[in-house]
């Protein structure tokens, strides 16, 4: 997937997508398909922002419902059920329950009620189940552990999850088959004389490129990169921290989706290899990395305590991470995609530069297509139909490469082939060697963090033991295809920095990284 950035020096392209999360993924991925060529840059890994960090659910929003703009839920759910038929390995359906407490948040039940069934009807030819009113005793039976003191009912609807980075990859992977240039760690870092900018991150050489246009897919860094261009005027994102916690797998699959007396909504949500519960919503500039400060933590075991019984303690979590939420400062019709995202044209050295404000993981496909049409001219989009080739092919569900590869599992399963590439790496994470081949080879993994933490992604976070990272990184020496630590002892401790920076306080003294 990654193209070596010393042959983007001295070039061109039509477009520099500045960005390799969903966002920047999507726009790339829809101009490659519509004809553009394309170039697609990230100053850190692929998919390590914000893409990493979400609730990783794909849904309407029920929030938006709340404040009436149905067109927005209309075309979210919309989304849903396309992801779920053309990316059925990372996209599946979810069942939510929402209990009734007296002091919970949210409107009333009956509102809640009628809520949800409009929630269901606006996603017109969904093939999820119908939601459905719980007692009491069958709701603590859907969601094992909530808490039954209190509890007056519930409604069970479903929705989808998904696993954001996987997802994000799978996209830019799907831009690299039909043609576009992605490289990770160069940054974009200005323009001179009409040319962009860039340095490669892994040995600091400053190269320059010329593009048509930049689609600034940069999400909390967006007015970052606006200022490197030199673009003045008034700040357009405003950011938030949502921070995540994430206790050990449940024996259940449905999920929480619950109110507290505060009126937010807290989402318990069950992953294969752990549970994610979240989140929360704090101003916060995006300065440095995101993190889990004590206060989220603190805020985040309160909230699973209202709902749950024995309620989930400190020594529980195994794993926490934050993500910025990049929100439109300004709203109103200037450069609108939707009500949730904004496309603001304005120029740098005489090259048009395309700030994409707001978006969501579910609606990443159809802020593209908005964004394409804009820089391209109204066109059909073959994003609609088009499923991304690691979607495409069988269905395998009973086999786990496929529900982590989807359609490349077969290219995953023929690395596994190679003596020794078939074996796991250890028995504290499922993945076998020929995973960690497939991740160095064809999914753009630089370092050792990239191979460890995001592609051998898992809810739990990376394995930190020797006994594991050891084998690991005898095959990273042996297969990877670009730099980075030489040494096992640097490798490993970058890669503990980088768990450290991103959990913050949230993970308990007795399994810290450090
Ligand atoms: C807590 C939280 C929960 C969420 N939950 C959900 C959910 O459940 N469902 C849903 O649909 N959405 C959810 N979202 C929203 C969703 O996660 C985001 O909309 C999406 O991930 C944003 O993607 P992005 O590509 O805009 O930004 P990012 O993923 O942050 O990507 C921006 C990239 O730009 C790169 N970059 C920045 N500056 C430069 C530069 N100068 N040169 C090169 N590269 C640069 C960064 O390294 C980064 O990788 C959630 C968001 C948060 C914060």
């Amino acid at each position: 997937v990654r193209t070596d950035p010393k042959t983007l020096h001295g070039g061109s392209c039509d477009f520099l997508v500045v960005g390799g999360g969903i966002q920047g993924a999507a726009v790339a991925r829809e101009l490659v398909l519509r004809g553009a060529s394309v170039c697609l840059v990230d100053r850190a890994d692929f998919a390590s922002g914000t893409s990493m960090r979400s609730s990783r659910l794909v849904h309407g929003g029920l929030r938006y419902l709340k404040n009436g703009h149905l067109a927005l839920v209309r075309e979210a759910l919309a989304e849903r059920e396309r992801l779920l038929r053309q990316m059925p390995h990372l996209v599946r359906p979810q069942a939510m329950v929402l209990p009734f407490f007296p002091d919970s948040g949210g409107s009333a039940p009956w509102l809640m009620k009628l809520g949800v069934r409009l929630y269901a009807m606006l996603a017109r030819g969904s093939t999820l189940p119908k939601p459905q009113s719980l007692s009491a005793a069958d709701a603590i039976a859907a969601f094992p552990g909530l808490r039954a003191r209190e509890l007056r009912g519930a409604l069970q609807f479903w929705d989808a999850a998904t696993e954001d980075l996987p997802l994000t990859l799978a996209i830019l992977d799907d831009a690299a088959a039909h043609g576009a240039r992605l490289c990770n760690y160069v940054e974009v870092v200005g323009v001179a004389d009409g040319a962009v900018q860039l340095v490669d991150r892994m040995d600091g050489a400053a190269m320059e490129m010329r593009a048509g246009a930049v689609v600034n897919g940069a999400g909390p860094h967006a007015d970052e990169l606006r200022r490197a261009f030199g673009i003045e005027g008034e700040e357009l994102v405003r950011t938030s921290r949502g921070s995540h916690l994430v206790l050990p797998a449940r024996a259940g699959a449905t999920a929480l989706a619950a109110f507290l007396p505060d009126d937010r909504i807290q989402f318990v949500i069950p992953h294969e290899d752990g549970t994610v519960c979240g989140t929360t919503e704090v101003e916060e500039p995006a300065t440095g990395e995101p993190s889990v400060p004590e206060d989220d933590v603190r805020y985040l075991l309160d909230a699973l305590a209202y709902l749950m019984e024995p309620a989930p303690r400190r020594e529980d979590v195994l794993f926490a991470y934050a993500g910025w939420r990049a929100l439109p400062r300004a709203r109103g019709p200037a450069g609108a995609l939707n009500r949730e995202a904004h496309l603001i044209t304005e120029a740098a050295s005489g090259m048009p530069v395309h700030t994409i404000v707001g978006g969501k993981l579910t609606t990443h496909r159809a802020l593209a297509e908005r964004v394409a049409n804009e820089l391209l001219g109204r066109g059909p989009s073959p994003t609609r139909t088009r499923a991304p080739r690691a979607g495409q092919g069988p269905h395998e569900p009973a086999d786990p490469l496929w529900r982590r590869h989807g359609a490349a599992a077969a290219l995953v399963r023929s690395y596994a082939r190679d003596p020794g590439q078939d074996r796991a790496i250890g028995p504290e994470r499922p993945f076998l060697h020929g995973e960690a081949v497939h991740a160095l080879r064809d999914r753009g993994a630089v370092t050792f963090a990239d191979l460890a933490l995001r592609r051998l992604f898992h809810t739990a976070g990376p394995c930190l033991d020797d006994a594991w990272l050891r084998p690991l990184y005898s095959t990273y020496l042996e297969h990877r295809r670009w730099g980075g630590a030489e040494d096992y002892a640097a490798a490993v401790a970058d890669l503990r920095a980088e768990v450290a920076a991103m959990t913050g306080a949230g993970v308990p003294r007795t399994s810290s990284p450090t």
